[in-house]
């Protein structure tokens, strides 16, 4: 399944590979450090969005 579009209505899951996360926001940045694949996606997401929802994630 092609993930180009993040869903966060379930804030606790990866929205690119669906992995459960530790926590909400900082589990997630947990995660795309030790996901290369969903790091890339996260930048890819990150880069198509404006600059308002990305500085809750700049962390
Ligand atoms: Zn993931």
């Amino acid at each position: 399944m092609a993930v180009t579009t993040a869903d966060w209505t379930d804030p606790i899951a990866c929205p690119f590979c669906g992995d459960e996360l530790a926590s909400p926001g900082a589990g997630f940045v947990d995660h795309i450090h030790e996901s290369a694949t969903c790091e890339a996606e996260f930048e890819f997401w990150r880069e198509n969005i404006s600059d308002d929802v990305a500085g809750e994630w700049a962390g």
